[in-house]
């Protein structure tokens, strides 16, 4: 039982806090460190002669530049994105994506745009001789690594996919795509010709090369390094895996409830053979971790199997989806193993002796897949928490309401509540959480205080997601807006 196997752990001492920059620097930050390489080219060159030419300037300097920048976007820096949540660097990390692969289109059309609409054949035939310059190579090599990686990661999510080739191949794809965008650069960029601008393209390229070395080589070995083990596997519900970690009794390792964690189970394997899971347990749990992790496929079906004592390697904590301090109430909708974070938040809140009000709906296919019911029930005694259960297939219990969970169960969660005072936290399936964000902001609740992870980095149809999208979007027309400048000076 998790609540007879906590005796004897004390809270660390150190306050858990996500870590990270604002919001609003980072913007900044973002926003300077995108501009400085096009700003450079313009300081050194003065006025421009040929708006297309400037243009198609513009494209492969801000292409170049948003690509080594994304190599920090990994979601792995919690100082990046610690403040934003992975899902927000996630989203932006995609929309940035494409847009370098416009970007880098944009560059060899520019230079035939001007005769494209009087004299395609002569356009096609200088777009021709462009392609198949030696001098330009690395530049055509560069755009079609471009978009095997964008076309791979638009496409990873079908079934005939395998999530660890996707994952092994994205990083060293983009770097070989950094690396010949560096050479083309240098070779043949127009304004590369003054030393400072290839001075700056080396800084640039050398960043993106050690945030792939932390990423791919130092993070996966200080994973291994505190010496985390199994301590105890079993099955917590129908497709659940309860997973209890034990680190060293004075682990480094402080998390919040609610935040992930990076799980490795094969000792030396490669790194992209770690998987994301939030941290089911408190702060006051440490030095164990309780993870509850949904059998999904070739990887996590396999951990009820696991022994105690199997060696483990984790990383983190990442991600900033935890318990909000502000409002008086808090109504958390749990979707399926979208519990695991919620469960972290509530053993927090209790380990505080939060006096506010939770109110918490779990929902689930089927009475069976309830998992951590007893955890649960404990939670209920320590906290003014009101837990309602939901089902989608029919059964016997009265208490379990009958799902999909729809907006008049979420309108019972906020009864007797101020929509206005209450913070909302969702985990669970995409259309689960989509439907009762907007849901919960048609009941009056404020935006700003809903808030959810996705466990599939997918692209979201909710408002809240739209308006994320279009925050990311106008950064980029910031950006775009600067290229354009460029080419009028
Ligand atoms: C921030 C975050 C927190 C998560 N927390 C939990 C949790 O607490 N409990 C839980 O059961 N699951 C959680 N997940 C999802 C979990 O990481 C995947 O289900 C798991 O990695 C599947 O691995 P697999 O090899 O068994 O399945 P696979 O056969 O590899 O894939 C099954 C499905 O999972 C997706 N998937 C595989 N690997 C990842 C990955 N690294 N990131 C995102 N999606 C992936 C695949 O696209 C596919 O749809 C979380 C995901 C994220 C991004």
């Amino acid at each position: 039982m998790i609540e007879d196997s906590r005796a004897g752990f004390q809270p660390h001492g150190r306050p858990p806090v996500t870590t990270g920059i604002p919001a609003e620097l980072l913007l900044a930050l973002f926003l300077l460190a995108a501009i400085i390489p096009l700003g450079m080219a313009a300081w050194t060159s003065g006025s421009s002669d040929h708006v297309p030419t400037e243009l198609g300037a513009a494209s492969a300097i801000l292409a170049a530049t948003l690509l080594y920048l994304q190599f920090l976007s990994s979601g792995r820096f919690e100082a990046l994105s610690g403040k934003i949540g992975i899902d927000r660097t996630m989203g932006f990390h995609r929309i940035a994506g494409l847009a370098i692969l416009i970007f880098a289109f944009v560059h060899p059309f520019s230079y035939i745009s001007g005769t494209l609409l009087d004299n395609p054949a002569a356009s096609a035939r200088r777009l021709y001789a462009l392609v198949t310059s030696p001098r330009l190579r690395s530049g055509v090599i560069a755009i079609a690594l471009l978009t095997v990686l964008i076309g791979f990661a638009l496409i990873r999510t079908r079934r005939f996919v395998r999530y660890e080739l996707w994952r092994a191949a994205h990083g060293p794809i983009a770097l070989v795509a950094g690396g010949l965008t560096l050479h083309y650069a240098i070779r043949a960029g127009t304004y590369s010709a003054d030393e400072t601008l290839r001075v700056i393209w080396i800084i640039y390229a050398l960043t993106a090369l050690g945030a792939a070395i932390i990423t791919y080589f130092v993070r996966p070995w200080r994973m291994w390094r505190e010496g985390w083990q199994v301590e105890a596997a079993s099955v917590n519900a129908d497709g659940v895996t309860q997973l209890v970690l034990r680190g060293p009794e004075h682990t480094k390792f402080h998390a919040r409830g609610g935040q992930f964690l990076w799980l490795s189970v094969s000792p030396h394997g490669p790194p992209f053979h770690d998987h994301p899971f939030s941290i089911a347990s408190s702060a006051g749990y440490l030095p164990r971790l309780r993870l509850i992790v949904r059998h999904a496929g070739d990887c996590t079906i396999t951990f009820h199997a696991l022994q105690p004592g199997t060696p483990v390697a984790v990383d983190g904590p990442h991600g900033s989806f935890v318990l909000p301090g502000r409002t008086s109430a808090v109504v958390m909708v749990a979707g399926g193993v979208g519990i695991a974070p919620l469960l972290g938040m509530l053993e927090e809140a209790a380990e505080r002796g939060d006096k506010r009000r939770f109110r918490l709906l779990y929902a689930t296919r089927n009475q069976a897949a309830f998992a951590c019911k007893d955890a649960l029930a404990d939670l209920g005694n320590r906290l003014d928490l009101k837990i309602t259960y939901c089902a989608d297939e029919a059964c016997s219990a009265p208490e379990i309401l009958r799902g999909p969970v729809c907006s008049d169960h979420l309108r019972g969660l906020l009864s007797g509540l101020e929509s206005g005072d209450v913070s909302v936290m969702l985990c669970g399936p995409p259309a689960m959480m989509e439907t009762a964000a907007d849901a919960f902001l048609a009941l009056c609740v404020p935006m700003t205080n809903v808030h959810y992870e996705r466990f599939d980095y997918g692209v979201g149809r909710g408002r809240i997601d739209r308006r994320r999208r279009f925050t990311a979007l106008a950064i980029l027309a910031t950006v775009i807006a600067a290229g354009f400048l460029f080419s009028l000076r």
